[in-house]
């Protein structure tokens, strides 16, 4: 019983890293669901190609043994060539082109016993959701023109089958109708993923980004710094001078718009290789990558001075006040909560040097 349980969840397992091969774990996007349904394709495609065209060898039908078994290899080859390179608009093509193809033969050839028109209506779904609405249904409706070619306009063995003449009309028209069925799935699954990815996008900046200066939050600095992959930055960690003054003087809309005016500032001198960030209350965190200790040193000087001058009008008054700023040099593979708190020792003691200073942590 045991060894059943595990076999089975060796199967699920094996199942789970064929499907989502190349998939990125909660990836909405379109890119990663036709993966998926390309991976889903492949392994089904196998499934049946290969039993499939091992029958017809078996039965004598050497050119449809061939060309399943050739088909469930090209299904094979193209699983990994996704898994390797996540290529999923050159792979949709390895998929539906034969498929096309093959859905053809069948019609024209009959299939087993007459029964190869019945395999076409798997069509209009798999190329309008591999392709999109546009190209799916460009794509379905030259199918549709080499179908009534194929059904009206040739001498095939299909009308050998002594099938009634009324199949072929009958076999058009149903397949028109599941291409409408299909395209208004499709659409509407599309407007739903739409949506969906909205929405997933703007949870996403919310939980990264600060509502009142739009500025990168604790949460969006540490997904930056990770993204960067910058060796050892400097933190300049700067906290406004007698910043509850503001408060208590003019309120505490003028303390945000006073916020807000200091984030502008702060953007506008940021270079390059450098993330802003508001770290909490009244006080922004930057990271930066800097050539020495000394260059880093003349950027947090220039942007004290800068912000010692700076003035915001508020009620027809100038608000204007200070920064501190303790700064630190992050030590190879030092924890991000380790060289934070060195920076807050630099910066309690730059407030202790009398506020409006840098203290820099020389020696790290
Ligand atoms: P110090 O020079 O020692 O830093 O003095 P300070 O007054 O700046 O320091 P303190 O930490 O005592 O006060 C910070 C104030 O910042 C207290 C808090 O009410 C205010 N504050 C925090 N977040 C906000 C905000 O989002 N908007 C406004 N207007 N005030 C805020
Ligand atoms: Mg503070
Ligand atoms: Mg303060």
């Amino acid at each position: 019983m045991e060894s059943i349980t595990s076999a089975a969840s060796r199967v699920r397992a094996f199942i789970r890293s064929v499907l989502f091969a190349g998939t990125q774990a909660e990836d909405l996007s379109s890119s990663s669901r036709r993966i998926f349904i390309i991976n889903l394709f492949c392994m089904v495609g196998v499934t049946f190609t290969f039993p499939l065209g091992v029958l017809a060898l078996f039965s004598g039908r050497w050119g449809m043994g061939i060309g399943l078994l050739a088909l469930a290899a090209l299904y094979t080859a193209n699983h990994f060539f996704l898994r390797r390179t996540q290529n999923h608009v050159l792979s949709s093509n390895v998929i539906l082109y034969p498929l096309y193809l093959l859905m053809l033969y069948l019609v024209y050839s009959g299939g087993v016993n007459g029964t190869g028109h019945v395999w076409i209506y798997c069509l209009p779904a798999v190329s309008l959701f591999l392709h999109g609405l546009k190209r799916g249904l460009l794509e379905l409706f030259l199918f549709l023109l080499l179908l009534l070619f194929v059904l009206y306009g040739m001498e095939t063995p299909f009308d050998q089958l002594g099938f009634h003449p009324d199949l072929k009309s009958r076999v058009v028209l149903s397949f028109v109708l599941v291409i409408l069925l299909s395209t208004v799935y499709e659409y509407i699954t599309s407007l739903f993923n739409h949506s969906l990815q909205e929405a997933h996008n703007k949870v996403a900046l919310a939980a990264t980004t600060d509502p009142l200066t739009g500025l990168l939050n604790r949460r969006g600095l540490q997904n930056t710094l990770a993204d960067r992959n910058w060796s050892q930055p400097y933190l300049l960690l700067l906290d406004v001078d007698h910043f509850k003054r503001i408060n208590d003087q003019y309120g505490h809309d003028a303390g945000d718009l006073f916020l807000c005016q200091m984030a502008e500032n702060l953007q506008q001198t940021l270079p390059k290789a450098a993330a802003l960030s508001r770290w909490g209350g009244e006080e922004f965190l930057i990271a930066c990558q800097c050539e020495s200790a000394s260059k880093a040193m003349a950027f947090a000087e220039a942007l004290r001075g800068r912000l010692a001058d700076l003035k915001v009008l508020w009620d027809e008054q100038e608000i204007a006040t200070t920064i501190s700023i303790g700064m630190v040099q992050m030590k190879q593979a030092e924890k991000f909560s380790e060289a934070l708190g060195r920076a807050d020792k630099q910066l309690y003691q730059a407030k202790a040097a009398g506020r409006n200073h840098v203290c820099l942590d020389w020696h790290g």
